[in-house]
């Protein structure tokens, strides 16, 4: 006779995970369907490996920050920032608290939380690895049929198989299209959270910079419509780092209108442009008969003098003393304000999230249940919802996947 497990979850990130751990501890018989060898793989690199497991900021604040965040206001309250942090402290994983609120494991160590997420998850639920679901339906009587290396049947289904980006971590949009079988409709699936690429001359001199405290702006046919505070970093194809994470699902979203994009940086957003003429007249004056690059080191990392003065239009070799107004005036505007066209962004499979995915409003917010299907269930970034770094994501993933895994019975 068929074994017909209570609930089959796909997928075993931080949102499957945490879902079978919840329904199993409710006795229910859950297995976990995972098609890469092992669960957990983008988990493992998140946070350059150190796995940004939350961020202290508020409920409100979380819901404000993410793209559809009202949709998580209850799953965020059923299992909060806190909830998260206790759990892991209970499986010995204890966490601490970094610069803008971010919570990382006190080791450092993404795999301390996979590892422990997978021992639990164990104890609760069977996980089947290298299982590639390739279909899922219900019949007459309410059992889902999942087909993949085996037939499996289950009484209630959780989708929890992630978004499109990363795709070798196993997250490929399968999960997309087997909401879409069962009528649900998938907002178009774009990369947020994507480094940009720009068109520049002075990439090749600017790759691997690294910028701190800076201002950047996003500007559409030829208005500023995002600021953002903070770090970025020069590659070879444009420009990665936090500022330009959160500017990218914008840009994506321009991009797909034809509209004429621009990045604009300030690189001293803390000063004002008096204070900072003054300080360019005198040392201009100090550096007299030197030549401008040697005058320019005061005010920027070595590697960004030749591509901005060569912005500005000044020779580097110009001495101090043969600058004009006009020069001054230039290189005044341009600390304020240097700008590159941006092309596009990297592929949504380079991206850290996706955004799009199954509509909000054809869940039951309290639930994770489908409005449409009794006994199918979605968690995780399958959904479309997205926040900025800063723990943001993995927390709505743990969350969701709490309140699906809670809300299954037995039916
Ligand atoms: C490089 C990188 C760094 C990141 N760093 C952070 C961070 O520090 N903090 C943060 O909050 N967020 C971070 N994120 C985002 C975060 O990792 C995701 O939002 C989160 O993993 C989503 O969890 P999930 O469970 O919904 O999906 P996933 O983690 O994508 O898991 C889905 C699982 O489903 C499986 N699956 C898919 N299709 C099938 C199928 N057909 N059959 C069986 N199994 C299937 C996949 O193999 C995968 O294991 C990062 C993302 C990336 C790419």
């Amino acid at each position: 006779m068929k074994e017909i497990y209570d609930v089959c979850i796909i997928g075993a990130g931080p949102s499957g995970m945490m879902a079978a751990i919840q329904a199993g501890q409710k006795s229910l018989n859950v297995i976990v369907l995972e098609k890469k060898s092992r669960p957990g793989l983008k988990l493992s690199i998140t946070g350059k490996g150190r796995c940004n497991i939350t961020n202290s900021a508020s409920i409100k604040e979380f819901v404000d920050l993410f793209y559809n965040g009202k949709f998580l206001y209850s799953s965020f309250h059923a299992f909060s920032n806190i909830d998260v942090i206790s759990f892991f402290e209970s499986l010995n994983v204890p966490c601490k608290l970094e610069r803008g609120g971010r919570y990382f494991p006190v080791s450092d160590k993404a795999c301390d939380v996979v590892n422990a997420l997978v021992k639990t998850v164990k104890k609760f639920a069977k996980v089947a690895s290298s299982f590639k679901v390739k279909s899922a339906k219900q019949d007459d009587n309410g059992i889902f049929c999942i087909s993949g290396n085996f037939y499996v049947y289950a009484r209630n289904l959780i989708i929890a198989s992630g978004g499109m980006s990363y795709p070798a971590t196993g997250s490929s949009g399968d999960g997309y299209r087997f909401a879409e079988s069962f009528g649900h409709s998938i907002k178009k699936p774009i990369a947020a959270l994507v480094p940009i690429v720009l068109e520049s001359k002075y990439l090749n001199e600017l790759k691997g910079l690294k910028l701190k405290n800076v201002e950047v702006s996003l500007e559409v046919s030829n208005k500023i419509i995002l600021k953002e505070f903070g770090e970025m970093e020069f590659t070879s194809f444009g420009a990665d780092g936090s500022v330009i994470l959160t500017i990218s699902s914008l840009v994506s979203l321009n991009m797909d209108k034809g509209n004429n994009i621009n990045l604009k940086i300030n690189l001293k957003p803390a000063v004002s442009q008096e204070c900072l003429n003054v300080r360019l007249l005198k040392e201009i004056n100090k550096f007299g008969q030197y030549q401008v690059k040697d005058m320019i080191k005061e005010f920027l990392p070595i590697q960004f003098i030749k591509p901005f003065l060569n912005y500005c239009g000044i020779n580097i070799t110009k001495k101090c003393s043969q600058l004009t107004k006009f020069d001054r005036e230039k290189m005044l505007n341009t600390f304020f304000e240097i700008s590159f066209k941006i092309l596009s962004t990297k592929d949504i499979k380079d991206a850290i999230v996706t955004r799009g995915g199954i509509l909000t409003n054809e869940i039951n917010q309290k639930t994770m249940e489908s409005k449409f299907i009794n006994g199918l269930y979605f968690c995780g970034e399958v959904i479309d919802v997205d926040a900025p770094t800063g723990g943001f994501n993995l927390q709505a993933a743990f969350s969701t996947g709490f309140v699906a895994g809670t809300s299954v019975y037995r039916s």
